[in-house]
C-alpha cells in the first residue's frame, strides 16, 4: 500500500523528531562538567551518525569515534561507480565535520572489548575507557562457506566490492579490462546479507555499461535465493525492458566452490571472465570476538529501546551487525535510524532519565535500474511494547509504481543528505 505524500512526509520526519522531542528541550546543551565518556567504534552509517547525534543532542558528553579508515566511502551509490556513471570521489567524504563539532576522531583499529573493565583495546596497544560503548562494525564475510574463496580474494583475482573503497575500484578495473564478448558473473549469497536490492542494482549498472561500451558482453546473475529479494517486479521489468539478451538471471544458483574463474554451483559449472562474489555475511569480527554474537551464530541481539546488546548491557550495537526486527532491512538508512534511537537513549541514561518508550524508525532504499532511472522501497517500523521489537506500521511504505527519472534525483539527494546527516557536512 502507498501513503499519501503528506502522510509519508510526516512519517519520514518522525524518526529523528521523536528523539529530539524526547530530550525535553535540553538537546545541545554544552558547558559544565562532562556527564560521561562514550566511545563509538566504526565510522560508517551507524557509528558516524551516533557520534554526531550524541554530541549534537548531548552537548557535554565526551564522544570519541574510532574508525580504521581515514575517510568514509559509501556503499550506497558505489554500484554507479562500477557502471562508470560516478567516480570514487563522488562517494568519499571526510570526518572533518564531526571533528569541528567536538567529536574526537581517532583513526585506528579496535582489537578487543573489555566489557567488565569498560574499555576498548586498540591495535598498537593503547586502551580507551568508556562509560558507554557504541559499536557499529558492519558485516564481515563467511569465506569458509565457499571453497577456494579466501585464496581467490587474497590473490586479488576475485573482488567482492561489498565494502566500498579499494574493492570497488578493483572490480571496476576488472570490468573495464574485460574484452567485449566476455561474461561478468555476479554471485549472490542466501539472505540475510547487507542491502537486499544491492546485487540486482549492481547487475543493472554493469549491464548499462556493457550496453554502451561492450555490447557483445553478458551479465549472469547467480542467485543462491529462489527469487529476487527486493523490488522484484521492478527489477524483473528492468531486466526485460533494458537488458534482454544481455542479462540472464538464474535463481537457486548457490556458489559452492571456485576453481580459477569457474564458479562451481550445485549442479552446474559456470565460467566467467569477471567473477564478482558477494560472500555470505555475519556481524563484524569485533562483536564476534567480544562474545556479543548470540543469534544464529551470526548476529547480535539487541534491546530495541536502547540498542544495547542482550549479551552485554552498556554496549550499544547498531546497523548491519544486529539481528533485525521483522522486515527490517540491513541498510544504511536503517543503521542511521538505529543510531538516533541509541544516541537519544544513551543521553537519557547518562542523565538518569527514562528512555523514550515508543521509538519509530523508517527506511528508504533507492536502486538505479539504468543510469537515468531509479526505484525505491520504503517502510516504517514502530516499537511494540508487548513483543519488545519494532514492527512495520500497517499501510505504511511501499515501492515505486515504475522506474522513473525523478527518483534517480531523489536517490542522489538521499545519499548527499544522509552523508551530511551522519558526518555533519
Ligand atoms: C553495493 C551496496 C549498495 C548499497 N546501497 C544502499 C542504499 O542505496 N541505501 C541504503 O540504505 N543502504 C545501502 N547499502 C547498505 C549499507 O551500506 C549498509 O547497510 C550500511 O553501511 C550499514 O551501516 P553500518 O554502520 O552497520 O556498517 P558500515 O557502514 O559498514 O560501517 C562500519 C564501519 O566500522 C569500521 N570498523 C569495523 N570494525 C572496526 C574495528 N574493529 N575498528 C575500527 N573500525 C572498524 C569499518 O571500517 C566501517 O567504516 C548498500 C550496500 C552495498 C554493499
Amino acid at each position: 500500500m502507498t501513503l499519501s505524500p503528506l502522510s509519508r512526509r510526516r512519517l519520514l520526519g518522525a524518526g529523528a523528531a521523536f528523539a529530539a522531542a524526547s530530550l525535553g528541550g535540553c538537546a545541545g546543551l554544552t558547558g559544565g562538567p562532562s556527564i560521561g565518556r562514550v566511545v563509538v567504534v566504526g565510522g560508517g552509517f551507524g557509528g558516524a551518525t551516533a557520534a554526531r547525534y550524541l554530541k549534537m543532542w548531548g552537548g557535554n558528553i565526551d564522544v570519541t569515534l574510532v574508525e580504521r579508515n581515514a575517510d568514509f566511502v559509501s556503499c550506497p551509490i558505489s554500484n554507479l561507480v562500477l557502471g562508470g556513471h560516478k567516480q570514487m570521489a563522488d562517494i568519499t567524504r571526510g570526518y572533518d565535520g564531526l571533528k569541528a563539532m567536538g567529536v574526537k576522531v581517532v583513526q585506528g583499529e579496535v582489537t578487543a572489548i573489555d566489557a567488565a573493565g569498560k574499555k576498548v583495546r586498540l591495535a598498537g596497544g593503547g586502551e580507551m575507557p568508556y562509560d558507554r560503548l557504541v559499536v557499529s562494525p558492519g558485516v564481515d564475510f563467511m569465506v569458509d562457506q565457499v571453497g577456494g574463496l579466501q585464496a581467490a580474494m587474497d590473490s586479488g583475482r576475485i573482488a567482492h566490492a561489498w565494502k566500498a573503497g579499494p574493492q570497488t575500484l578493483a572490480l571496476r578495473r576488472q570490468i573495464e579490462s574485460m574484452a567485449d564478448g566476455g561474461v561478468f558473473a555476479l554471485s549472490i549469497p542466501k539472505v540475510p546479507y547487507r542491502c537486499p536490492p544491492g546485487p540486482y542494482e549492481r547487475a543493472c549498472m554493469v549491464a548499462s555499461y556493457f550496453k554502451v561500451a561492450k555490447p557483445k558482453s553478458k551479465v549472469l546473475v547467480l542467485d543462491a535465493n529462489p527469487e529476487i529479494q527486493s523490488k522484484k517486479a521492478l527489477f524483473e521489468k528492468a531486466f526485460d525492458q533494458h537488458y534482454k539478451g544481455m542479462l540472464e538471471y538464474r535463481p537457486n544458483a548457490e556458489l559452492k566452490e571456485l576453481a580459477g574463474n569457474v564458479a562451481k554451483l550445485e549442479f552446474d559449472d559456470v565460467k566467467a571472465d569477471v567473477l564478482n562474489v558477494v560472500p555470505p555475511q555475519r556481524a563484524g569480527d569485533l562483536v564476534r570476538t567480544a562474545g556479543l554474537v548470540n543469534v544464529n551464530s551470526r548476529w547480535v541481539g539487541v534491546t530495541w529501546l536502547t540498542m544495547e546488546s542482550t549479551a552485554a548491557p552498556g554496549i550499544h550495537v547498531l546497523g548491519d551487525a544486529t539481528f533485525p526486527g521483522p522486515a527490517m532491512p540491513k541498510s544504511g538508512a536503517m543503521a542511521n535510524q538505529h543510531a538516533k534511537v541509541a544516541a537519544a537513549a544513551i543521553i537519557q541514561l547518562l542523565r538518569g532519565e527514562a528512555v523514550n518508550p515508543a521509538p519509530l524508525v523508517m527506511n528508504t532504499c533507492y536502486s538505479f535500474v539504468t543510469a537515468r532511472d531509479a526505484v525505491h522501497v520504503t517502510s516504517v517500523h514502530q516499537y511494540d511494547a508487548t513483543d519488545k521489537t519494532f514492527k512495520t506500521v500497517p499501510g505504511s511504505g511501499g515501492v515505486s509504481a515504475a522506474a522513473n527519472q525523478i527518483e534517480s534525483r531523489y536517490a542522489l539527494s538521499w545519499a548527499e543528505n544522509t552523508w551530511a546527516d551522519m558526518l555533519a557536512l
